[in-house]
């Protein structure tokens, strides 16, 4: 096996073990430190069999409008690629001039058009014909691992899209604090699964997308609390829900006894929850990895 990045050779093992008892290897190269399933190239993705991707974020629902979040024009041409059921392309379709979706899924493809009337294409990137037309930004939500030969798609993605275009990716962050520093194993255990082909980390997505030609620079992101980590510390289990994991810590206080007290409380757990993720983030060591770059003018 030759490292997609730097050519390199040498590899360590980190898992043998993958979610559901899958037995199959990760490796780590020793070094540009890319992470992925051994022979990234022959592994076998049923799309039908993809878990269902959590892509409606709470990036999307900050107060800042994904408009605004994402830097989007009323003019903008727009490509989603891995667009699911649509759920991000329907909340900016009427801030931009048009979007259009790439999804291999048959019946999210299907939903996306019958529900949200949307474009979507189900063919493979590097299969489609655009012609001419070429896009302002194309976006791919916990998608980019999946992708077995990522400087292909990203050749392609160079392609198509405009003078000055934006290419915004986000993928799961390698480093995520529960793996890097708590070592949780049964963590280890649920994170590695067969169709995440790559894991990338801040430092390790900008190389591959240097290696590409486009040269930008990637940031962390936490979603999760730190009532969810201290969840995971505590009892070694994820919580019941994304919904629980996101939110903020929180009780029923029904009563006007201990009025104030109760508001005190619940602003010192939100400080420490936003000092906690912005910690994170500043290490890079937060849940999500997201990389943007802007092709030449
Ligand atoms: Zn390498």
């Amino acid at each position: 096996m030759k490292c997609v990045i730097c050519d390199g050779s040498n590899f360590e093992i980190i898992t043998n073990q993958l979610r559901n008892d899958i037995k199959r290897n990760i490796v780590r190269c020793n070094k540009c430190k890319i992470i992925s399933l051994e022979n990234p190239e022959k592994n076998v993705v049923d799309y039908t069999k993809l878990e269902y991707r959590q892509k409606y974020t709470a990036i999307v629902n900050e107060e800042s409008s994904p408009k605004e979040f994402f830097d989007l024009q009323m003019n903008s041409e727009i490509l989603e690629i891995g667009s699911s059921t649509g759920h991000f392309l329907e909340s900016i379709k009427n801030s931009v001039s048009k979007v259009v979706g790439v999804e291999l899924d048959p019946n999210h493809a299907k939903f996306a058009r019958d529900f949200c009337n949307l474009e979507i294409l189900e063919k493979p990137l590097e299969k489609i014909d655009f012609k001419n037309k070429k896009f302002d930004v194309i976006f791919m939500f916990q998608v980019f691992e999946h992708i077995q030969q990522p400087l292909q798609l990203l050749e392609k993605c160079k392609k198509i899209l405009k003078p000055n275009g934006t290419i915004y990716v986000e993928v799961p962050n390698i480093d995520d604090v529960l793996f890097s520093i708590y070592e949780s194993e049964s963590f280890k255990k649920r994170y590695f699964r067969s169709p995440h082909v790559y894991y990338y980390s801040k430092n390790t997505i900008e190389k591959m997308f240097n290696k590409a030609g486009f040269n930008g620079v990637a940031k962390t992101i936490q979603e999760y609390s730190v009532f969810n980590h201290i969840n995971w510390i505590l009892t070694q289990n994820p919580q019941k829900s994304q919904i629980e994991g996101y939110a903020s810590l929180n009780w029923k206080h029904n009563t006007s006894n201990f009025h104030t007290e109760n508001q005190v409380l619940k602003k010192w757990f939100e400080k420490i929850n936003t000092e906690y993720k912005e910690i994170l983030e500043k290490n890079n060591i937060a849940e999500h990895v997201v990389f943007r770059a802007k092709t030449d003018s």
